[in-house]
């Protein structure tokens, strides 16, 4: 919603507001007990001498009855607060001589009140003008007090960060605390260096860059590293989500630019740490033809006009980061901005095994773990995750009432990051069951027996949140950078395996197997469209991938004709690679029978186990 329309709405719902408690909720309130009565009844009321006393205001009459058990038998008319405490009738016209003998013969007590009636002006100013007046003053003094920073967050919802102070003691993370990300801090132990002494490069002339990007998937450290730099140089850090700056209403998003920028100024040395910089960098559109995006683009603009007014010598330095570079506004990245890109990459073998050492470090664990083992099986894990599995490790842990954290521990955890819990809950009938094992210990069977695979891990048939109903595991021994033609062939063979299992001793198939062919195609794509493996096409790259750092991201660029002729190629690749697997899944039958029964009778079992009985 555009943040013009969400003023309007706040009017709205304020103006409804205030209808609802002055025409229903006050009235309840003041409630006197009024009742609105015909005329014929009062005159009866009249007659009958039940009247005790008489009140008329302009065409209204209110009256009491002398017996007070009878007595909700008036009315209230006039709409608003503090009607009379007496019974009403009303009419438009009244004979008041006619009422008036009546009254006297009838010796009730009787009074004609001169009415204080307000001026329709005066009453609407009182419940609709005022009200809606305080409401605004009072949302102008909000928006005001967030732009300056006073509140901290958006408006109606208190407590959300804005620029905030963090003084040392506040982040307290030095490099140290980063594990791996060796390139990265090189890189920003320049930056150290001249938040610790700007004036050392003033003397000479120099001037650093204003601003450094850090660019790299999710969870790989970006924040921590800028958290590290600020504490590595003993400055003040400031940070400030980029989506924050977008969520603001009309003007805000700059408002809040030139805040940060002007608290930063005051603080400097100091850093200013810019998270998800791509939602306000991204590219302007053309022509503006998707429009809407005025806000984003102001806040843009406020932003770059900052980053070149500021004096470069004084000892700001902005990091920002992101997982989408080449999303980013080029004037972003141009001299004297974010001219300085930092790789902050997916750790590799070592990179993770510091990670999980640097936290390891928080908890009590055995000296016996064995942390390459963990790494070795986390291929592709962010250092958030890895993070993360020594902390389930370590639920784990007290759930088991242990005191220290052990190797099985950190296994689980593992598979409880990669494939989600265990569900104990879920019954699964026998056989179901049954396809389920046949179904991985195809994928196991054909992995082993071909080569070019990865070890088998563990295969389990205990199902997991994250859907899986079993799973085989496998581990390479190194870490792999490069992938052969003959390895990504095998890889498409396993993952056919389950389901070529599945036909085999059952004659049947089942969904199960959605996710192997998703993944066996994403690879034969690749092959042909990017990692020119096919024979037919050669080193053609058809597809190009937009996102280093989000895979599924790519455009293809070819002729329908083309296009035709690669989707007959990938059925060709992934139909021969699934007869192989079937072939050798009948040539061993009776391995595939023997294993399969013992998976269903232990639910688990190790890479070991699994040789151990495909070697008997
Ligand atoms: P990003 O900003 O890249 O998305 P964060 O810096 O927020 O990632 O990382 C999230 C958490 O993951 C960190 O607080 C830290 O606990 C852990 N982490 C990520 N990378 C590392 C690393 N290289 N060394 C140690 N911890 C890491
Ligand atoms: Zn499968």
């Amino acid at each position: 919603m555009s943040k013009k329309r969400n003023m309007i709405s706040y009017i709205i719902i304020a103006a409804a507001i205030i209808f609802v408690l002055n025409y229903f909720v006050l009235p309840l309130v003041f409630e006197t007990g009024e009742k609105q009565v015909s005329y014929d009844v009062f005159l009866s009321e009249l007659k009958n001498d039940n009247i005790e006393e008489v009140e008329v205001v302009n065409d209204t009459i209110y009256y009491t009855l002398e017996d007070k058990e009878t007595q909700n038998q008036g009315t209230i008319l006039l709409p608003g607060f503090g009607s009379k405490q007496k019974d009403v009738y009303s009419t438009g016209v009244l004979d008041y001589s006619e009422l008036h003998k009546e009254l006297v013969s009838a010796g009730v007590k009787f009074t004609k009140v001169k009415p204080q009636e307000m001026s329709p002006l005066v009453s609407m100013l009182i419940s609709y003008i005022i009200p809606i007046a305080i409401f605004v003053i009072f949302w102008k003094f909000l928006s005001k007090q967030m732009a300056k920073g006073g509140f901290g967050g958006n408006a109606m919802s208190f407590g959300k960060a804005n620029a905030k102070v963090y003084v040392k003691a506040q982040t307290g993370k030095t490099f140290a605390d980063v594990a791996g990300q060796e390139e990265a801090k090189e890189a920003l132990k320049e930056i150290v260096d001249f938040l610790h002494n700007p004036k050392k490069y003033a003397a000479i002339g120099a001037t650093l860059p204003k601003g450094a990007l850090l660019v790299g998937p999710p969870g790989t450290g970006k924040t921590l590293l800028a958290q590290a730099v600020a504490g590595e140089a003993n400055v003040p850090f400031f940070s400030i989500s980029g989506s924050e700056f977008v969520e603001m209403f009309v003007g805000m998003g700059a408002a809040k630019v030139r805040d940060l920028f002007k608290q930063a100024n005051e603080k400097a040395p100091c850093i200013v740490f810019i998270d998800e910089i791509d939602t306000v960098g991204k590219k302007r559109d053309n022509g503006g033809i998707s429009g809407g995006n005025d806000e984003r683009e102001q806040t843009l603009n406020q932003l770059l006009a900052e980053m070149d007014g500021f004096d470069g010598k004084k000892g700001v330095v902005i990091l920002a980061a992101t997982n989408r570079p080449d999303s980013l506004d080029k004037a972003l990245l141009r001299p004297g901005r974010f001219d300085r890109r930092i790789p902050v990459e997916l750790p590799d073998l070592r990179g993770r095994e510091a990670v999980l050492r640097v936290h390891a470090k928080k908890v009590n664990i055995s000296d016996d773990v064995n942390f390459k083992a963990i790494a070795n099986a986390t291929s592709g894990a962010s250092g958030a995750e890895l993070a993360n599995i020594i902390n389930e490790a370590a639920l784990r842990a007290v759930r088991f009432g242990r005191v220290e954290v052990e190797q099985s521990d950190l296994e689980e955890s593992v598979e409880v990051i990669l494939a989600g819990y265990q569900r104990k809950g879920i019954v699964i009938s026998q056989k179901e069951k049954e396809i389920i094992a046949y179904h991985e210990v195809g994928h196991a069977l054909v992995a082993a027996l071909q080569k070019n695979s990865a070890p088998v891990h563990k295969i389990t048939i205990i199902p997991r949140t994250s859907g899986a109903l079993g799973y085989t595991m496998q581990v390479d021994e190194d870490e792999k950078f490069l992938m052969t033609k003959e390895e990504a062939i095998s890889k498409i063979t396993t993952f056919t395996a389950g389901r070529a299992a599945e036909q085999i001793m059952f004659n049947s198939v089942t969904t199960g197997a959605s996710n192997d062919i998703e993944q066996a195609t994403k690879i034969a794509r690749a092959m042909v469209t990017r990692y020119g493996m096919s024979s037919e096409f050669g080193m053609v790259a058809f597809e190009t991938v937009n996102n280093i750092y989000l895979g599924e991201d790519t455009t293809l660029a070819c002729s329908n004709e083309t296009a035709a002729l690669i989707d007959k190629e990938v059925i060709s690749i992934i139909s021969t690679a699934y007869s192989n697997a079937e072939k050798i899944l009948k040539d061993n039958i009776q391995k595939l029978n023997s294993i399969a029964r013992y998976l269903i009778e232990r639910e688990t079992i190790t890479g070991d186990e699994f040789m151990t009985l495909l070697n008997l």
